[in-house]
């Protein structure tokens, strides 16, 4: 991690905490996924609508929002998707045939439903797979336990559903799913209170990776566990007991819009950010253009 002195840890706050304020907007939520399982009040229907749309959050929000729609509204159809998920038969899961996302096929929701299944069948609640501590062994131990609850080899598509810390994926899905299931302010559910703010481990999708450079919280380049780490470690010097606050804030800068990826003469000057940016000068190849 790069060196960060006491006044830069202070700027950093400071200029963070405008962002956050700034991000934590009705609109910010109607386009995040987390506006899914926001939708529901029961524990069960909140934790099966997370993990899809968080595991699907993928590519470009106008596009993975409708199949996370599609789904729920066929398990709303049952009664919600902890009673569709607890029914899950041969006959929900042929007419699931058709849904497709990109590399995700129909056989990878139904391999999720029916794993779900057995989850519940075990357990009250999806959070007992996750055990209080450490975000890299608790949520290496699910994916480890998800994985043996599998009745034979994963399809490709769910493959990428098993992100481990171990094997070095960022594991942005699950982090993501993880903040909105364990913090308890903003766009954050905060369900589950067994585990703690202070042991989530932020979630580098493009847009947290590129901010985390421009604001010197790290020096790597890949969007790998290590530099999740790394930028968490970071934020704990800024707020030890919840690191990942500004998450949804740096997030939403990028998915707006409102932050180019260098400095803009019309943008940049009304950005919180901008005291302590370090966004190159230049456009990269292929940048979009500023927003009229
Ligand atoms: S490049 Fe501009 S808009 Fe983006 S974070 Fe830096 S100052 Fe803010």
């Amino acid at each position: 991690m790069p060196p960060i002195s006491q006044a830069r840890r202070r700027a950093l706050s400071r200029h963070l905490e405008a962002v956050r304020v700034l991000a934590a907007t009705p609109a910010n939520i109607a386009r995040d996924p987390v506006r899914f399982p926001r939708a529901y009040t029961d524990l069960r229907d909140i934790e099966i609508a997370a993990v899809l749309s968080a595991q699907l959050a993928y590519g470009r929000v106008d596009l993975f929002g409708p199949v996370i729609a599609r789904l729920l509204a066929i398990a709303d159809a049952h009664g919600g998707p902890a009673a569709y998920v607890l029914g899950f038969d041969h006959a929900r899961a042929r007419a699931l045939d058709g849904v497709v996302y990109r590399w995700n096929r129909a056989e990878d929701f139904v391999l999720l439903f029916r794993t779900l299944q057995v989850v519940y069948r075990r357990h009250e609640s999806l959070g007992a797979l996750f055990v209080p501590g450490p975000v890299a062994g608790s949520l290496g131990g699910a994916v480890d336990t998800l994985r043996g609850l599998l009745p034979g080899e994963p399809s490709r598509g769910f493959k990428t559903w098993l992100a481990h810390p171990e094997d070095g994926s960022a594991c942005k899905r699950w982090l993501m799913f993880l903040r909105w299931m364990v913090r308890r302010d903003g766009a954050d559910l905060g369900v589950w209170t067994h585990l703690s703010p202070k042991d989530l481990v932020i979630p580098l999708d493009t847009h947290v990776m590129r901010l985390s450079g421009f604001l010197g919280l790290t020096r790597r380049r890949d969007a790998s566990w290590r530099t999740a780490e790394e930028v968490t470690a970071a934020l704990r010097l800024l707020d030890p007991d919840d690191p990942v606050r500004f998450d949804f804030a740096l997030a939403h800068l990028g998915i707006s819009g409102a932050c180019r990826g260098y400095r803009h003469a019309e943008v940049c000057p009304a950005c919180p950010l901008e005291p302590l940016c370090a966004a190159p000068i230049e456009a990269p190849p292929g940048a979009r253009p500023a927003r009229a």
